[in-house]
């Protein structure tokens, strides 16, 4: 198993310049290109929950966007984001993959869910979900684990 960090900035900006072309009609082009940044594994599991439509955008009143995936065991909140942070948020979700390959290890870029909710967005595959106030307070206080 190799110990290279993949969590540094070029690769990243690189990252962002593919995710940047991505549409429906080039997502064949842009698959290609992502097999450098990911495992095949990663790849086909972001994928698959973009088919299962398990990727769930709450929209607030105020405009701000709330991500959720629904894994297979459990759903995870999800906030978008690319590595380099450059004018972007950071990526997080609140899955064990994340904390162990991305924060720990650094071996992986981003989990799956991260990976699925940003091709989702760029691919309008996300399950909209209009929200009320209570709804709301119960999202936010199960992705603050409040
Ligand atoms: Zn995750």
């Amino acid at each position: 198993m190799s110990n290279s960090k993949v969590s540094n900035s070029g690769v990243a900006a690189l990252l962002e310049k593919v995710m940047q072309e991505l549409t429906a009609d080039t997502l064949d082009d842009t698959l290609e290109k992502l097999r450098f940044f990911f495992p095949e594994t990663l790849l086909l599991g972001a994928l698959d929950l973009i088919d299962r439509d398990s990727v769930i955008v709450y929209n607030t009143p105020w405009g701000r966007s709330q991500y959720e995936v629904l894994g297979s065991t459990a759903t995870y909140a999800v906030f978008p984001g690319l590595p380099s942070g450059g004018g972007h948020t950071l990526a997080y979700c609140t899955c064990p993959a994340y904390a162990y390959s991305v924060l720990l290890s650094e071996t992986q870029l981003m989990c799956k869910h991260v990976l699925a909710t940003l091709l989702a967005r760029r691919l309008e595959r996300c399950v909209e979900r209009p929200i009320d106030a209570d709804e709301l307070a119960s999202v936010i206080a199960r992705q603050c684990s409040l």
